[in-house]
């Protein structure tokens, strides 16, 4: 596989959970549509650096970008904002009171 997703066949491209070990959907998916973009012949787009994380949890959580241990170890300020799962709609519309 080369950096465009091509397989030593070049008419076969490659992407997702069957080119290494299992990976979040979110990279599969972009993956798959970086690999069908250079399919049909484009060469102006590259991956990009920060890949948005799902969790299928219940609540689901998401992240991107670098953690607070991550900026902390680099010295770059930062401000924290918690919205409590209790506190949003969809908490208070299912009852649950967790505070996840
Ligand atoms: C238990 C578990 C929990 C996970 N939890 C998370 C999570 O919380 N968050 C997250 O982001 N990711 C999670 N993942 C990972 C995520 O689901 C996968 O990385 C992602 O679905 C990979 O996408 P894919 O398109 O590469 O493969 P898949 O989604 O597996 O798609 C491959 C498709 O190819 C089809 N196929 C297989 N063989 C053939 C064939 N011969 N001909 C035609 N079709 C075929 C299959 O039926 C399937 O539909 C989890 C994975 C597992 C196993």
């Amino acid at each position: 596989m080369d950096a465009q997703y091509r397989t030593s066949q070049p008419h076969i491209f490659a992407a997702g959970d069957v080119i290494g070990f299992s990976q979040p959907g979110s990279v599969s998916m972009e993956q798959g549509r970086l690999a069908a973009t250079f399919a049909f012949g484009s060469t102006a787009i590259s991956n990009p650096a920060l890949y948005p994380y799902g969790i299928y949890t219940i609540p689901e959580i998401s992240f991107i970008g670098k953690t607070e241990e991550q900026l902390t170890d680099e010295d770059v300020p930062y401000e924290v904002g918690v919205a409590y799962y209790r506190e949003i709609a969809r908490g208070q519309i299912r009852g649950d009171t967790t505070d996840g």
